[in-house]
């Protein structure tokens, strides 16, 4: 069987401090695998990409989750960002409902998209500018 190693937002897993979104108990981390098929539902959740091809089939996937210790539950690294990011919303915008912050977050995130595109795009013109300007192209 294939397997693969993910290391997502190093940084943010092992040199932050995150608590539990139930009891907030100080959050573990824990490695853990999972065997997941290409073809199955959850694939769209796990990067099958392999260099310049992708891998088939059942392919054991080794990743960081958080853990709390008193709950005995674990939560995925996106679930606690996320709940992160709508506290750091809450406090910002107090007094707003679930919805009016949900909504907020989800704008903030598009324009962050947008930007980043941006960016790419402005950095790749003047390389594309700065290559032609010395004659590479
Ligand atoms: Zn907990």
């Amino acid at each position: 069987m294939n397997t693969s190693y993910i290391l997502d937002s190093p940084f943010y897993v092992f040199y932050k401090k995150h608590y539990c979104l139930q009891c907030n108990q100080l959050l573990d981390v824990r490695k853990v695998n999972k065997v997941v098929n290409s073809k199955s539902l959850e694939a769209k959740n796990f990067d099958f990409a392999c260099g310049d091809s992708s891998l088939y089939g059942d392919v054991k996937f080794f990743y960081h989750m958080f853990f709390c210790i008193k709950c005995e539950k674990y939560f995925s690294i996106k679930e606690v960002k996320d709940n992160e990011r709508y506290l750091r919303y809450s406090k910002k915008f107090i007094g707003s409902s679930h919805s009016e912050i949900t909504k907020k977050i989800n704008n903030d995130i598009i324009k962050k998209k947008v930007l980043s595109y941006i960016i790419t795009f402005v950095v790749m013109a003047l390389i594309f500018l700065f290559l032609k300007d010395i004659k590479f192209l």
